[in-house]
């Protein structure tokens, strides 16, 4: 099987776009275009609209019973389980990401999440709440209706996943708008809910620019809430249309997350860490652990290690079995990481490994350093700005509260991390920290059933978990007269 690329799927069919426009989808590992996907816009959207509508509205989906659509969720899992070589192939093909990461992480992850929420299908049930002797109360869980899912390049098919399985498990119907960068695994689980026999109009894919296509299901009145993962600045532009229609809304946005090494901890351990934290994906994650806050006596012994092993990750062809780094997304990331590299050095940060293009092969592909950088200040542009990609800058601190203090000194608050042996400087420190996720003498773990999402303007909402039933549910109260 393969993706009808060049096509929306729209109420169970492959229509063309209006426009008649095609977006190119490139290689980033080698330049080469590997598709070309269909530019959908207003029209396109109000099709998708109409369909997704009708889908909740007079089809069966909402309708149906509870353990049938957990079923059919569950039936994608097991062909998302099935398909995995594939969708990893194609991951891989437009984000540069190592084939191991998409293939043996996650996908699995992604097949973890439609299975997780199968189950919750079945049991998210409203509640029956005393209130006088003369009325029967109780209040109804019930699917919110159109979702429309904004996704973002760096994790184009879990991301999505976090959206799609619980809105649909949960009874509404959903419209995906995936990243132009990284439409093709979109496109092919299009086809994944073909066969899985889902109703026409539950699923919807609609490829085209966020400015055009992803506005338009801002802004339309027929969809009622937006999912969106993506940078802080799109997700004010999308608050503030979204205003028009009073959509539901949840966003997670961007993060300058800090990694902090108190002087008591396993300093190889944290080295491991500081490197997931930042190098993991190219640092094409929004949770990247960029500002590694490390206390002063062990400093210089942490850096001397960081950089030896910053040495030894192979930057290459992602679909490489000993490559740790494949190449950023775009000609136009590349562009920005090393400009951010540029300031860095401009504003007086110490500049101890990488820091520039990396050559690969036939010198084509977007292939950066590992790079890092030392003696930065937390007023420095690269430890304010989130960089998006393989830059780490290292900060020095003094005593537990000032770590702490600079850590929190961010508009962003998505995650966290401490390493220390001392459990109560852990624990106080995770309260202390103003982030969504904190991790302790660990990096990067996920699991369905830990809520994610951000403080401050790293967005609102939690995704996984039960905290996502909220998302995409609404309560009902309902009296009855007794008297
Ligand atoms: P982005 O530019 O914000 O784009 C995200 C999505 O929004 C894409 O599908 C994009 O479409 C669409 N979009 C762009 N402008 C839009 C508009 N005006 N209205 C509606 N939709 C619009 O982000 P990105 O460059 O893809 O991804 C990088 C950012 O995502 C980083 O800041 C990162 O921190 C954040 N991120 C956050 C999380 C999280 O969980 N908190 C996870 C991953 C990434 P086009 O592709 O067509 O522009
Ligand atoms: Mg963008």
């Amino acid at each position: 099987m393969t993706v009808k690329i060049g096509q929306l799927f729209i109420g169970g069919e492959w229509q063309d776009a209006q426009s008649g426009k095609r977006i190119p989808v490139m290689n980033p590992a080698n330049e080469e275009i590997v598709a070309e996907v269909a530019a959908g816009e207003e029209a396109d959207v109000d099709r998708a609209v109409v369909a997704a509508r009708r889908a909740f509205d007079s089809g069966p989906w909402s309708k149906m019973a509870p353990s049938e659509r957990a079923s059919l969720v569950w039936k994608l899992a097991d062909l998302l389980a099935k398909y995995t070589p594939e969708m990893a192939e194609l991951e891989t093909s437009q984000t540069g990401k190592t084939l191991f990461d998409s293939g043996k992480i996650e996908m699995p992850v992604a097949v973890e999440v439609f299975r997780y929420y199968a189950g919750w299908a079945t049991k998210v049930h409203g509640e029956t709440l005393p209130s006088r002797p003369t009325a029967f109360t109780f209040t109804l869980r019930e699917p919110i209706g159109v979702v429309a899912a904004i996704t973002p390049w760096n994790f184009p098919f879990l991301l999505a996943s976090w959206k799609i399985a619980p809105a649909l498990a949960l009874g509404n119907t959903v419209i995906l708008k995936p990243a132009s960068q990284t439409p093709l695994t979109a496109l092919r689980f299009a086809e994944i809910c073909q066969e899985a026999g889902l109703p026409e109009g539950v699923f919807n894919v609609v490829t085209g620019s966020g400015s055009k296509c992803g506005m338009a299901l801002v802004r339309h009145p027929g969809v009622d809430k937006v999912a969106f993962t993506g940078s802080t600045e799109v997700g004010k532009q999308i608050m503030r249309e979204a205003a028009g229609t009073i959509k539901r809304l949840s966003l997670e946005l961007g993060g300058k997350s800090p990694n902090i090494v108190f002087a008591d901890a396993d300093v190889d351990a944290a080295v491991r860490g500081a490197l997931t934290g930042i190098f993991y994906n190219k640092g094409e994650v929004c949770a990247a652990g960029s500002r590694l806050f490390v206390e002063e006596p062990i400093h210089d012994q942490l850096v001397e290690k960081l950089k030896a092993k910053a040495a030894t990750l192979t930057v290459g062809d992602p679909r490489d079995k000993n490559t740790r780094m494949g190449p950023v997304v775009s000609a136009e990331q590349m562009k920005s990481v090393l400009d951010y590299v540029e300031k860095g050095k401009r504003e007086g940060a110490k500049l101890v490994f990488g820091g520039a293009r990396a050559n690969v092969g036939n010198g084509k592909g977007f292939y950066v350093q590992p790079t890092v950088f030392d003696n930065v200040t937390n007023d420095m542009t690269i430890a304010r700005e989130e960089i998006f990609g393989p830059v780490l800058s290292t900060i020095p601190f003094k005593d537990f509260e000032s770590g702490v203090a600079q850590g929190n000194a961010t508009i962003y608050g998505l995650a966290a991390a401490v390493w220390t042996r001392d459990i109560k400087k852990a624990l106080r420190a995770a309260k202390m920290l103003r982030a969504g996720t904190v991790w302790v003498n660990t990096y990067n773990l996920y699991d369905p059933n830990l809520p994610f999402g951000g403080f401050k303007q790293s967005g609102f909402g939690r995704e996984l978990g039960t905290q996502a039933i909220d998302l995409y549910t609404e309560t009902k109260s309902v009296w009855v007269d007794l008297s």
